[in-house]
């Protein structure tokens, strides 16, 4: 199963939602469609901290608005500001410059950049 896929099920960690999976596996420089049974023990690792990361900074930031999602006091979430990728597909990834890409990934629009984050090749059956 592709990385992104497996946190998106919810199955192994709970609550990394579309947006928030985007931006760790950007932070922790792995390809969303890696198979998440290749990762070695050094990815996982970075993937776990780029979570608590993504996650914490989101909290503080109270959240992602991108269409009608408010606090509980009326106001937008400010983390949208600080998306790296998400939603930034053709713009330039803040850390090395090139294009964003955005791909599919068990259905769900993906993003990620093709220089931080290698694509795997395929596997062979
Ligand atoms: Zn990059």
């Amino acid at each position: 199963v592709p990385i992104k896929a497996a946190l998106l099920s919810q199955r192994a960690v709970a609550g990394v939602g579309n947006i928030y999976a985007d931006e760790a596996l950007w932070r922790a420089r792995i390809h969303p469609l890696r198979p998440a049974r290749r990762l070695t023990r050094h990815e996982v690792r970075a993937l776990h901290q780029a979570i608590r990361e993504v996650m914490a900074a989101a909290v503080e930031a109270q959240g992602t608005t991108l269409y009608d999602y408010r606090t509980v006091a009326g106001e937008v979430g400010a983390y949208r500001e600080r998306l790296a990728v998400y939603g930034h597909a053709g713009e330039p990834c803040p850390r090395c410059g090139s294009a964003i890409e955005r791909l599919v990934v068990g259905q769900r629009g993906t993003h990620a950049c093709p220089r931080c984050q290698r694509r795997p090749r395929r596997e062979k059956r």
